[in-house]
């Protein structure tokens, strides 16, 4: 290979996959003054449930809001364990806060950053009520694993998705007939991004209702169409509920992303292919394995350095990268590290030492639809150009 050539322009680390259906889409709602809860919302919640395999479908605002009310909807509270991963974004965990319970966490495995059931099972007290798992990067966590220890134990399964709208666990997508709940994001980095967005996916009727009152302040179902003639000015509200409602401007660019979801990640996996040739081999750099069971949807492409293979650090190799434009972000800073835990909970970074380790090394490369083959291919050369120059 020829010396390292940087290029001119910045390379984000995440865009956005906009065609002009998007913009259609959106102008069409806009234009049809429908702008709140309506029929393309409800459209998007049958065409997801159809999509993945469930029963029914709630959308929501964000998959916080799905996350906080799959915990409100299993009444769990204060008193209550949730056992979930450190290796995850605030909101997994937060949310088990918001209902008063003690988040409790349990350490991943090394090869692909998935929750480890042996460890979960270790956590169980006679006060756990719930297990919420990642769905990693895209990997699927091991749902036989972790569905026979909630039966064991009378648990709550309540799936973070945020990651894994593509994902398959032994060939169904995930969300195809979950035990409990499963959470969806569809915020604007996320494979179907519709700038904020989420839904919640169940095949319990029960569940479904309870969500679906509690996204909307807990009024009495079908409410939003109290404006309607055929709907009724007089509404009960059931319980105190949420505004988390999603509305129709942002139904308009979810349907139309889900119509494209398979030619976005048909695109992914291109540039996917481009960083598994160059990192093949490459004893400083650590990839992820995918499990037999699991179809990655490459949500994200993650990466470890070999900290003890080269002479700078994890934070330092992303120096360089920027230095080379290329933007880049990390999966996840280890939940148990943030200053809230630490202060509520004592917690060390050696508590959970797997997650702690892998944190410290990952990188998550750019990973989105519209990252060109070329695209991919010039941050694979700032790579192996950053590994050539300070391996030890
Ligand atoms: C993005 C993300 C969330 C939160 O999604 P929002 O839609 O922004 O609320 C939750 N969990 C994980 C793992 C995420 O990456």
């Amino acid at each position: 290979m020829g010396e390292f050539k940087i290029r001119d322009s910045w390379m984000p680390f995440c865009v956005p996959d906009i065609s002009e259906a998007e913009a259609e889409a959106v102008g069409s709602a806009v234009r049809s003054g429908w702008w709140a809860k309506g029929p393309r919302t409800m459209e998007f919640e049958k065409r997801f449930a159809e999509y993945v395999g469930a029963k029914y479908c709630v959308a929501v605002n964000s998959a916080t809001a799905a996350l906080h009310l799959a915990l409100v909807t299993a009444d769990i509270g204060p008193g209550d364990e949730v056992i979930t991963t450190p290796l995850t974004f605030a909101s997994t965990a937060n949310t088990i806060l918001h209902v008063g319970a003690t988040p409790v966490f349990a350490d991943i495995d090394m090869d692909t950053g998935l929750i480890d059931p042996k460890e979960i099972e270790k956590k169980i007290t006679a006060k756990t009520r719930a297990v919420v798992p990642v769905h990693y990067s895209g990997l699927a966590a091991d749902l036989d694993a972790i569905g026979a220890i909630c039966d064991a134990h009378g648990l709550f399964l309540s799936e973070d998705a945020a990651h894994a709208v593509e994902t398959r666990y032994k060939g169904k997508l995930i969300g195809h007939h979950p035990r409990n709940t499963v959470s969806y994001s569809f915020y604007a980095t996320k494979n179907l991004a519709c700038g904020e967005g989420g839904a919640l996916v169940t095949d319990d009727e029960e569940i479904a209702k309870r969500v679906r009152v509690l996204s909307c302040h807990g009024m009495s179902a079908s409410s939003w169409n109290r404006y309607g003639k055929e709907g009724s000015w007089r509404y009960d509200i059931e319980e105190p509920g949420y505004k988390y409602n999603m509305f129709d401007i942002q139904a308009a660019l979810a349907l139309t992303q889900l119509a494209r979801i398979e030619d976005m990640q048909r695109r992914r996996f291109e540039a996917v292919r481009v960083y598994e040739e160059a990192f093949a081999d490459v004893p400083e750099l650590i990839v992820q394995k995918t499990p037999d069971y699991c179809h990655h949807s490459r949500h994200l492409y993650v990466l470890r350095i070999a900290p003890e293979r080269l002479t700078i650090s994890r934070d330092q190799f992303i120096e360089e990268l920027k230095a080379r434009n290329v933007g880049v972000s990390v999966h996840f800073i280890s939940l148990h590290t943030m200053s809230t835990y630490v202060k509520r909970f004592g917690y060390r970074p050696e508590d959970f030492p797997k997650t702690y380790a892998f944190s410290e090394s990952e990188i998550s490369l750019p990973m989105y639809s519209t990252l060109s083959v070329a695209d991919a291919g010039y941050v694979a050369d700032a790579v192996l150009d950053i590994v050539r120059k300070y391996r030890k």
